[in-house]
């Protein structure tokens, strides 16, 4: 699955998730856009990372919940690399709690980060995809969007919100060839997971049928694919990377 000549573009490509990703597309050919919003540090390891194995990339540190910055940025990454080719929205966070306790900005800096930053990148972004009549947007849900799970009301909500972006935009732009899909990811070992007491994290692998919490890589490799070629007639989709813990669709 070649990439060559692609621009990628990875929300929250500092850390975890998104940092496989980019190394990932890189490997394959692509250049990559590496998003972060507050750790320079972090995101300039991940670019080092990428020259080292022979690839290319560039840094773009931007709030994808602040529509402006958004908007500033890909117009700065379309007039300096063409465009962006591929949009992986993986930028995201959680404010945990139980409904009866969660104040209003813990509700509001997960959507606004996790969903309207999606909507604002996807739509910045596209316009350019379209022109092209070539473009991929893939959005990086969760297994708790289709499962629910308690103290995670916002960001369930938030995940679950991605899925019905995903498909109206899948039909809204798979005239211009333009696909629009999501990988919902397991419980994986990042930073983002790190503060699970080992109690939790035993009673989780209970529930996942390879006994095991996932890596980083192994969500890479879903995007890489829905970012190729070879996933052109697939649109609309959701990828599960989950050990078999959710088999629904
Ligand atoms: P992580 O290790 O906490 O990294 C989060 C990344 O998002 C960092 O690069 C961070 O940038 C960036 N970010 C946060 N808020 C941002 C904002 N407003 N604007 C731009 N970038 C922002 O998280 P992760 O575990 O890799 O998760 C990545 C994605 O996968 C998230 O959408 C998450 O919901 C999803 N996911 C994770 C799991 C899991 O088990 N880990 C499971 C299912 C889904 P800085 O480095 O600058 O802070």
């Amino acid at each position: 699955m070649s990439l060559d000549g692609k621009i990628v573009l990875v929300t929250g490509g500092s850390r975890g998730i998104g940092r496989a990703i980019c190394l990932h597309l890189a490997a394959q050919g692509a250049t990559v856009g590496i998003n972060y919003v507050s750790n320079s540090i972090a995101a300039e390891e991940v670019l080092a990372e990428i020259t080292a194995q022979g690839g290319k990339g560039f840094l773009s540190g931007f709030d994808v919940a602040d529509s402006k910055a958004v908007q500033k940025a890909i117009k700065e990454i379309t007039a300096e690399q063409g465009g962006v080719d591929i949009l992986v929205n993986n930028a995201g966070i959680t404010r945990d709690g139980l409904v009866a306790r969660m104040k209003d900005d813990d509700w509001d800096a997960v959507l606004n980060t996790n969903l309207k930053g999606a909507f604002t990148c996807s739509k910045a972004a596209m316009r350019g995809m379209m022109k092209k009549r070539w473009g991929r947007i893939i959005n990086i849900t969760s297994v708790v969007g289709f499962l629910g799970n308690a103290g995670q009301v916002n960001y369930a909500s938030a995940k679950a919100g991605l899925v019905g972006l995903t498909k109206s935009m899948a039909r809204e732009l798979a005239g211009r060839k333009v696909t629009v899909n999501c990988v919902a990811p397991g419980y994986i070992v990042t930073d983002m997971t790190s503060d699970l007491s080992e109690d939790i994290k035993e009673k989780i692998k209970a529930e996942i049928p390879m006994a095991t919490l996932g890596t980083p890589e192994d969500v890479a490799g879903a995007v890489a694919y829905l970012a190729s070629d070879e996933s052109g007639y697939m649109t609309g989709q959701t990828l599960h990377v989950n050990g078999g813990m959710y088999m629904g669709n």
